[in-house]
């Protein structure tokens, strides 16, 4: 007998007749013996319906009441698959986040869950009760309903299996598996059979949506066994895992891609210390994450480039920012592009082989494809190339790599 929580996301409670696959899923593994706890995203695309609701009654909302909102597309889906459960003879009951409750700090729009109260999740367990908690939403420090940022309720689930210490958390979507590249570009894509933390941490912030980062984050913490598979076909998925279940590790695992990025280059800006913290603080306070940086020294010496990059949604404010401050920067020109994308190679077995950086340089010059930023982590190197390439490049590197399927 194991325990397992069991995560469904949008496309799976779809409509009710996928909810209805979804119950039979569920029963076959309380069937199985098992203790089952389920966590349920909103059906597909409601939550965008919700957000552009609020967007549209108003242009800056209060975050509280966008999440009470928001938070109401899990609270369908959790009540009608605990119906679908009772209705083919499975004991089930939904929680709602501030009912168990889930305990979140005060950030309304992306809170972090503190602790969640197992009580009625681990008394269920001894019933033979599935308890299914929606996904999303907990309950913040002012009593109020709070979500976890887009894409949460993979967090949910994975710290709902950390807190009832759960053998398993699987999470099923719309993909089989973690894919060595988005298979919809690079069609010689392969599903992995493992993948360890540290790469699909690595894997979901550089831009693969398969799993929230956090809930990669908060697995990898709590070493909690996540296996991402789909609910449409009966076949195991990928498991995320400690390094060292993995046996047979590839010096690259996989190649992500993120759209999300833009770039920023401020032309002759003084050469003198001081500068960098004078552009990237204003940008800080701003709340404007940068990502990659790279400075070039001049001829002059006396002036210097300092290209770096935003979220595409943040360029407009970060050039904003940066003019502000122009009078004490004295730079001659900001150039924003927001034409640009980050293709990043990733692999544990990075850190004992050399060259790999170089490989992906060399297949990238191969192509003719000019590198503007780069930038690199124990496990991951990333580059910054013009968008119109991206295709070129994912396929160029899973090649390079060895990755394509036979
Ligand atoms: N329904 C929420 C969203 O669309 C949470 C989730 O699906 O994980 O972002
Ligand atoms: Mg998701």
């Amino acid at each position: 007998m194991a325990r397992i929580v069991m995560k469904f996301g949008g496309t799976s409670v779809a409509d009710v007749a996928r909810i209805k696959n979804v119950a039979r899923r569920v029963k076959r593994e309380v069937d199985s013996g098992h203790e089952v706890a389920v966590v349920v995203s909103a059906m597909a695309g409601v939550t965008n319906q919700l957000v552009a609701w609020v967007s549209e009654t108003c242009r800056l909302h209060d975050a509280r009441e966008y999440d009470t909102v928001v938070a109401s597309g899990e609270q369908v889906t959790s009540g009608l698959l605990a119906l679908a459960l009772q209705d083919i003879g499975v004991s089930a009951r939904s929680w709602l986040g501030w009912q168990l409750p889930v305990h979140t700090d005060g950030v309304h729009g992306k809170a972090r869950i503190k602790t969640i109260d197992t009580d009625e999740v681990i008394k269920r367990f001894a019933d033979q009760q599935v308890a299914i908690m929606a996904g999303f939403q907990g309950l913040g420090p002012d009593g109020r309903i709070t979500t976890l940022g887009r894409g949460g309720s993979d967090t949910s689930a994975v710290a709902l299996a950390a807190a009832v210490q759960a053998d398993r958390c699987d999470i099923f979507t719309d993909v089989d598996g973690v894919y060595t590249s988005d298979p919809r570009i690079v069609t010689k894509a392969r599903k992995l059979d493992k993948i360890t933390y540290e790469e699909m941490l690595e894997l979901a912030s550089q831009g693969a949506k398969v799993l929230q980062t956090r809930s990669v984050e908060l697995a990898m913490n709590h070493r909690v066994r996540v296996q991402v598979l789909s609910s449409f076909v009966d076949a195991p998925g990928t498991l995320v895992v400690d390094e060292d279940e993995i046996v047979e590790k590839e010096v690259v695992s996989g190649i992500a891609y993120s759209r999300d990025e833009a770039k920023i280059t401020l032309v002759r800006v003084p050469d003198r210390p001081g500068v960098a913290a004078a552009i990237f603080g204003p940008l800080a306070d701003a709340a404007i994450n940068v990502d990659m940086i790279v400075q070039n020294v001049s001829d002059d010496t006396k002036t210097t480039d300092l290209t770096f990059t935003v979220g595409k949604a943040d360029l407009a404010r970060a050039v904003h920012v940066i003019e502000e401050a122009r009078s004490q920067l004295n730079f001659k020109e900001v150039r924003p592009d927001p034409d640009v994308v980050k293709v990043s190679v990733i692999g544990v077995g990075m850190r004992s082989h050399a060259g790999v950086a170089q490989r992906m340089f060399s297949t990238l010059a191969s192509k003719n494809i000019n590198i503007q930023v780069i930038s690199t982590s124990e496990i991951k190197v990333s580059v910054l190339i013009a968008e119109e390439y991206l295709e070129l490049a994912l396929r160029a590197l899973h090649t390079a790599y060895g990755l394509d399927a036979a």
